[in-house]
């Protein structure tokens, strides 16, 4: 993809500071976006602003806490004020508060729902005001190969993620007369922080179940995520993007 497609295009995406989201930042940076990357600490969004400035590329991180409706609304209040109106955003934030079900506690629930799924729906409605009114833009929301085959132990989060591509397919008829797309990305199992805790032989079972044969890596939702956002995949909306390596149960 060339390196300005994306030249006149302004990218929010939460959970940028490590991992999936900040693969993603990066790769719609290097397209050529400005690219504001959000963390939930002062120097969680100090470390974006300096890893988009070493690359030369435009943006800055910003605070954003995407499970507090307060602090969502004034970190966008603050971006509409100094860049701007957003063309794309990706909702990428997300958490596990994994346990099974008989053990689960209302508040690893909540905080689930609250902060993988609720979060899509105070960002999204936020956000499409600017887009409805430029009648264009992207959004596109991060959700999970669990979301769509189950998992013991999260039922908390295949809910929220199978919640997301309920959403999604239903926000992308309500503006797709806009010219606004709306998509998913379902990663497999890809090798980050949030996999890492998981033990190493588990880590070695569920590559058993890839026809790849390994975890995939966080390019790999990335170049998925800045296809979805280019002018390539403007005629694609309500989808989503299996990015599993071919995952077989
Ligand atoms: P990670 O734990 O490495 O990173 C998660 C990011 O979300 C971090 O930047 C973190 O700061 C941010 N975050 C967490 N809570 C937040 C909050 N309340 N407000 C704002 N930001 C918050 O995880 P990851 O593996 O990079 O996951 C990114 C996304 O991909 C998540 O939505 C996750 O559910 C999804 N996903 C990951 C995998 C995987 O195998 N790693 C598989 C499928 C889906």
């Amino acid at each position: 993809m060339s390196e300005s497609v994306l030249a006149q295009e302004l990218a929010l995406v939460t959970g940028a500071s490590r991992g999936i989201g900040r693969a993603i930042a990066e790769q719609l940076a290097r397209n050529g976006a400005t690219v504001i990357g959000t963390a939930t600490t002062e120097a969680g969004a100090q470390g974006i602003t300096e890893w988009l400035a070493a690359g030369n590329f435009k943006g800055r991180g910003v605070v954003l806490n995407v499970a507090d409706a307060a602090s969502t609304e004034a970190a966008l209040k603050d971006i509409e004020a100094n860049e701007g109106a957003l063309t794309i955003l990706v909702n990428n934030a997300g958490i596990t508060r994994d346990n099974l079900l008989l053990r689960m506690k209302q508040e690893e629930w909540d905080d689930i729902m609250n902060t993988n799924l609720a979060s899509v729906f105070r960002l999204s409605k936020a956000v499409l005001r600017g887009m409805m009114k430029a009648r264009r833009g992207r959004i596109i929301n991060i959700a999970s190969v669990v979301g769509v085959m189950g998992n013991a132990g999260q039922t908390n989060y295949a809910a929220a993620k199978a919640g997301i591509i309920g959403f999604s397919k239903s926000l992308a008829r309500e503006v797709g007369s806009r010219g606004i797309t709306v998509n998913v990305v379902a990663p497999g199992f890809i090798a980050t922080d949030m996999t890492a805790k998981l033990p190493a032989e588990q880590q070695q079972a569920l590559s058993a179940h890839v026809a790849l044969g390994r975890l995939g890596s966080v390019e790999d939702i990335a170049h998925a995520v800045a296809f979805l956002a280019s002018p390539q995949a403007g005629y694609i909306t309500g989808e989503t993007l299996h990015v599993n390596g071919g995952m077989y149960m």
